[in-house]
């Protein structure tokens, strides 16, 4: 896989998203910086690459905590640096107290950072002096935009479409719908024909014609029982926090499930489980997934470099 020299990937684990680092003639930039739990790992590999160059921009595609859980460290070791999001989460970023219930409804952390510049819808940006399109991409998150450079054909597909899959569709969860908004922004990608596919998570591909079959098989599949994103999303949630933690107690399992607002809304509207069977129900599902084991009284990362 080509791609031009002023741009570089740091493919991250799973905890963390993929960063797309960018060395222009007037900029350097980076796409996405990762969870907060990674943060020195982030700043390490973006000082490894610029050296003693400033990192001058960070674009956040959507503001879930693996995504922009380095922007603190970032903006704290470059002060000059200019943190642009997505506009409908403008003002909410610099007035914290707004933001920090979207991070821990999914029972994950986010070190406060500044917004100092929006994205809007269409907006064209230079990054490693490539001229890149802000395309809206709602589904997995409502304000969730890409970019595609038409030049190259490379799109940063955040979230929304992966070599296998996409992002659980949270809004869903909480009963706000976001299947239909999957369906057409994979249409827009579908559209957009691009060679080179770099995603929130994962290897970047360039089969992206059987990375979009398989996400329209699984919206299909979302869509024709919604209580299967649900259960998607709980099992995806708990491997998160088990990610983040690599060991959690069995016995610990059903309060921590318990306050993470968006496990709750979840198994309210689709499963109706109580705490101990919703408990049981998960470490289950991910024990038979092979995304955790059972090691004495506790349930442990089986993956722990991913
Ligand atoms: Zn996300």
């Amino acid at each position: 896989m080509k791609l031009p020299p002023s741009m570089v990937i740091l493919e991250r684990g799973w905890l963390s998203s993929n960063n797309v680092l960018f060395t222009g003639k007037q900029r350097a930039a980076i796409v996405d910086t990762g969870y907060c739990s990674h943060q020195q790992q982030t700043l390490s590999l973006v000082q490894h690459v610029l050296k003693d160059r400033p990192l001058d921009a960070i674009y956040n595609t959507h503001l879930h905590s693996d995504h922009c859980g380095g922007n603190h460290i970032l903006e704290q070791h470059y002060p000059a640096l200019r943190t642009h999001v997505p506009a409908a989460e403008f003002a909410r970023v610099n007035n914290w107290s707004r933001m920090k219930p979207t991070f821990s409804a999914t029972g994950q952390h986010c070190e406060e950072f500044r917004a100092h510049a929006a994205v809007h819808p269409d907006d064209l940006i230079e990054l490693g002096d490539m001229e890149w399109k802000a395309l809206y991409a709602p589904g997995h998150h409502p304000y969730s935009y890409i970019l595609f450079n038409e030049q190259h054909g490379i799109l940063i597909s955040a979230d929304a479409l992966w070599e296998k899959g996409f992002g659980v569709v949270f809004p869903a969860l909480d009963g706000y719908g976001g299947f239909k908004e999957v369906r057409a922004t994979l249409d827009m990608i579908d559209d957009l024909a691009p060679a080179i596919v770099i995603p929130g998570h994962g290897r970047p591909f360039t089969d992206v014609k059987a990375a979009l079959r398989e996400a329209y098989s699984r919206i299909a599949y979302l869509e024709e029982d919604p209580k299967r994103n649900a259960q998607h999303g709980i099992k995806v949630l708990l491997k998160f926090l088990l990610m983040e933690r690599q060991r959690i107690k069995l016995t610990e399992v059903p309060e921590l499930l318990s306050k993470v607002p968006l496990v709750t809304a979840a198994n309210r509207n689709y499963m109706n489980y109580g705490t101990i069977h919703l408990a049981h129900w998960v470490i289950t599902q991910l024990r038979r997934a092979g995304a955790a084991v059972v090691d004495n009284e506790f349930l442990v990362d089986s993956e722990p470099n991913r």
